[in-house]
């Protein structure tokens, strides 16, 4: 019960038209049954069997004569017509009265699942909101270990699944019972014993159809196993094609293949074999069942317990239930299903948020440092990343952190916007401890642009302002600071050009001013800058550089450089090596030494 609370609680929020959904499905039940039970005056009339009821029936004293009643009512209504009007006109009102209630049931069905599809598609659309705003306040460091093919997978087969589940909890606590009972109450009313011969049967037939169809059904572990062997070799072929054929390996690679691809075909032969074997041996045991009704029955229909119309009636009720009672068998598996899904779902949303400070009314500044104070950091535990950093930076300065790939540049530089939190020492930020300025603000003094420019299929404009309620001449002035104004104005919609349509395709130095001009707009104190390496022709790197320039005027910037030119122009340079701060300096200073720095420089090695 507790698994069907949980998914109740997605419903909640749509329980009136869940409602809706139940009254019309009870509709639909009713005339489901109506429509089986109207077959039995249409078989009279065909086989000229009716005999005329000369009085009408009594009101029924209880619910359940209530189904007599309809019976009796029925057929005092055609036979007193039938006297009256003759053969063909009862069978014209018959035929009347069959359309219309099929029309209703169908209408009702209808209805049933057109409001049910609003309630599943919003539950969905819920789910994926709250998902996806989660996924934005989750820390970085989640990301780090390669989640994301299981987040994408969390935002969308779990959340189908809920969807399903909680369909088929509906369908399972309102249509499926009403409909078994409906039936089964008409099938007591015509004959008590012939009902019970047929409750058996249904147990049999739920108990040991049900279980073989699902033995057959099964998915072989071996199959799967065999497929991903597969896989993993067609990607490894593609990935190292260049190897494969400097090597002249095609025929090796080929051959393992080949038999693979066998044991799995041979699998799969049996496994399909096994599979397909499910429908007919279950029509089989199904028919089987049923003639042993048909035999069962038929010896009541001679001994005159009731007319044979009567009896194809309780046949076509009987069939009525057994697709209801399948899914009612299976309800709970199905359920269980649901509530897995809606737990890992939970999971992402119970990951706490890496805001750790309430907002307050105080609008962010930078007045005097930013201190790092022995800081350090490992991504994964035991693996310093970053050791003993003591650094102070003043308002104003422009730092150049240089060093060896891996060196840790980037992890040093990560730590300021609070990406990742130190694992030891703290940052400050006029002297205060940046784990106490809320996120929001501690990233409104930051402009971050980096190696890759990241943009989203937007507007130009959109791109630029992101976020921010930019004029356009706001937007313009900063595309201009970044070199970009005059290129913007070349493609085809000016600033509402979209980027990603096709034939908007902007070169790499343009993204990348592009994303300056976004950092301009936002006019933060302090900049951090990855300084792109070798993706700009010496063209495209002057603007580029020209607009950098621009913009570092009068901010305090941390640069990963790459260029000696950037490095010349930097009030200190940084030299880290290993997750540790080598050496520090002016370019001067440091040349004039026997530093590091100096075989770089001569080495061109950034
Ligand atoms: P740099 O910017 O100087 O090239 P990084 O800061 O990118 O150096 O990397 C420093 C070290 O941290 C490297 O050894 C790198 O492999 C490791 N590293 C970087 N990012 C991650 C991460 N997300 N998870 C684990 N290790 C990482």
């Amino acid at each position: 019960m507790n698994s069907i609370s949980r998914l109740w609680h997605y419903i909640r929020d749509y329980r009136g038209h869940a409602l809706l959904n139940a009254g019309f499905n009870v509709m639909a039940v009713i005339f489901g049954v109506l429509s089986i039970l109207v077959l039995k005056p249409f078989l009279d009339i065909l086989f000229a069997q009716s005999t005329r009821v000369t009085s009408a029936p009594a009101t029924p004293s209880s619910l359940l004569d209530l189904d007599d009643f309809v019976l009796d009512w029925f057929n005092f209504q055609l036979t007193t017509y039938l006297g009256d009007k003759g053969q063909n006109a009862a069978l014209g009102l018959v035929c009347g009265v069959v359309i219309v209630i099929f029309f209703l049931k169908n209408l009702f069905r209808y209805l049933a699942v057109y409001v049910m599809a609003g309630v599943r598609n919003s539950i969905e659309r819920d789910i994926r909101k709250n998902l996806f705003s989660r996924f934005a306040t989750l820390p970085l460091a989640y990301y780090a270990e390669e989640r994301t093919g299981d987040l994408i997978a969390r935002m969308t087969t779990d959340v189908k699944e809920i969807e399903w589940s909680i369909l088929r909890t509906l369908e399972t606590f309102v249509r499926d019972p009403l409909t078994i009972l409906a039936s089964l109450l008409m099938m007591v009313a015509i004959s008590t014993k012939l009902t019970l011969f047929a409750f058996v049967l249904i147990l049999f037939i739920g108990l040991v159809i049900g279980r073989i169809g699902k033995t057959l059904k099964r998915p072989s572990a071996k199959a799967q196993q065999q497929q991903g062997t597969l896989v993993a070799i067609m990607e490894e072929m593609i990935g190292g094609l260049r190897i494969i054929k400097a090597f002249a390996a095609e025929r090796f690679v080929g051959d393992r293949f080949d038999e693979l691809n066998d044991d799995y075909k041979t699998t799969m032969t049996k496994l399909v074999r096994r599979k397909d074997l499910a429908s007919p041996m279950s029509e089989f045991l199904g028919i089987s069942v049923i003639v042993i009704l048909l035999w069962f029955g038929g010896r009541l229909v001679f001994d005159g317990d009731f007319e044979a119309s009567t009896f194809v009636t309780f046949i076509m009720l009987f069939y009525n239930i057994i697709a209801p009672a399948k899914t009612f068998s299976s309800a709970y598996y199905n359920i269980q299903k649901g509530v897995a899904a809606a737990d890992r779902v939970d999971e992402i949303m119970a990951i706490a948020p890496e805001e750790t400070v309430a907002e307050t009314e105080l609008t962010p500044n930078f007045e005097r440092d930013i201190k790092f104070d022995a800081l350090g950091f490992e991504y994964i535990e035991e693996q310093p990343v970053l050791q003993d950093i003591n650094l102070t930076i003043n308002k104003g300065e422009r730092i150049a952190f240089v060093g060896q790939s891996g060196a840790g540049k980037s992890t040093l530089v990560d730590l300021l916007p609070r990406f990742y939190d130190p694992t030891q020492g703290a940052i400050f930020l006029d002297g205060k401890n940046i784990k106490d300025i809320p996120l929001r603000q501690l990233r409104q003094l930051m402009g971050i642009v980096t190696q890759e420019a990241i943009l989203f299929h937007d507007t130009i404009a959109a791109n630029i302002a992101f976020g921010s309620e930019a004029t356009q001449e706001q937007l313009e002035h900063a595309a201009r600071i970044a070199n970009a104004h005059d290129f913007i104005m070349e493609t085809e919609h000016g600033y509402q050009t979209r980027i990603g349509d096709r034939g908007t395709k902007l070169s790499g130095g343009q993204r990348q001013r592009l994303t300056i001009a976004r950092a301009v707009l936002n006019n933060p104190p302090i900049l951090i800058l990855d300084e792109a390496t070798s993706a700009l022709d010496t063209q495209a790197e002057k603007l580029v550089q020209d607009a950098l320039n621009k913009v570092l005027q009068g901010r305090t910037s941390l640069i990963i450089a790459h260029r000696l030119s950037t490095i010349q122009d930097a009030d200190r340079i940084i030299v880290m090596d290993g997750g540790k701060i080598l050496e520090s300096g002016t370019h001067e200073e440091l040349l004039n030494r026997d530093s590091a720095y100096r075989k770089f420089v001569e080495l061109q090695d950034f």
